[in-house]
């Protein structure tokens, strides 16, 4: 089983499923060359892909294009199923800090052929995640500073308030397919910088309110 905390409370909270939101900044799906979709994109990480602070990402073998994409995490607590956009926020009990590894080489082939990423996206250590801070701590999730670096150096620096879609109608449209349950996480996507990481690099990715997180790459 894998946990993850959220602060204040004293028990670990078992993860159910992981939900990902692509492309959801402009300036991130043009550094990819991809277009902005109409239709929020989503895909699913397997909770067995969660790391914590401290761990070590493990670049798959079949992969030489290993990316970070620093995400502001949302932990649902409880359950929600057709829900409207002005209910959402009521299902969230806390904010994280996520890191979405993605193998590039691996998607980009993946998405020529118009297959799933999961091999790209949800393989052992490609979701590095932060303890949680409960949600009535964080004021604004649409104007928070995400930043991240690589050995002291900053790769990615950006704001939630840039998201294409914001949370509500987010967590309303995932609802529509998944029913949404408590443990559950959802990923908000990665502002632009996104960039490769390399054995022996440290990541420190950071929230502005939220929190941080560290993480070697093996
Ligand atoms: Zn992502």
């Amino acid at each position: 089983m894998h946990c993850i905390k959220l602060l204040g409370t004293t028990e670990p909270i078992a993860v159910g499923k992981i939900i990902c939101l692509a492309r959801n900044y402009v300036a991130h799906a043009h550094e990819l060359g991809n277009e902005v979709p109409s239709e929020p994109v989503l895909f699913i990480k397997p909770a067995s892909s969660i790391i914590g602070e401290g761990e070590q990402i493990v670049i798959p073998p079949y992969s030489d294009d290993c990316h970070h994409e620093t995400e502001l995490a949302l932990l649902i607590g409880r359950r929600g199923k057709n829900i409207g956009a002005e209910q959402a926020m009521e299902l969230i009990s806390g904010y994280g800090v996520a890191l979405d590894m993605t193998l590039r080489d691996t998607q980009a082939k993946l998405k020529e052929k118009g297959y799933p990423w999961e091999l790209a996206k949800g393989f052992d250590t490609a979701c590095p995640l932060s303890n949680f801070v409960p949600a009535s701590q964080v004021s604004d999730p649409h104007n928070l500073r995400i930043t991240l670096d690589i050995n002291g150096q900053r790769r990615q620096d950006g704001t939630s308030s840039c998201m294409i879609r914001r949370i509500p109608e987010t967590l309303a449209f995932i609802s529509q397919a998944f029913t949404l349950e408590p443990g559950d996480i959802v990923l908000t996507g990665t502002p632009a910088g996104v960039s490769r990481v390399q054995s022996g690099d440290r990541l420190e990715a950071a929230i502005e309110g939220v929190g941080t997180l560290c993480v070697g790459v093996a």
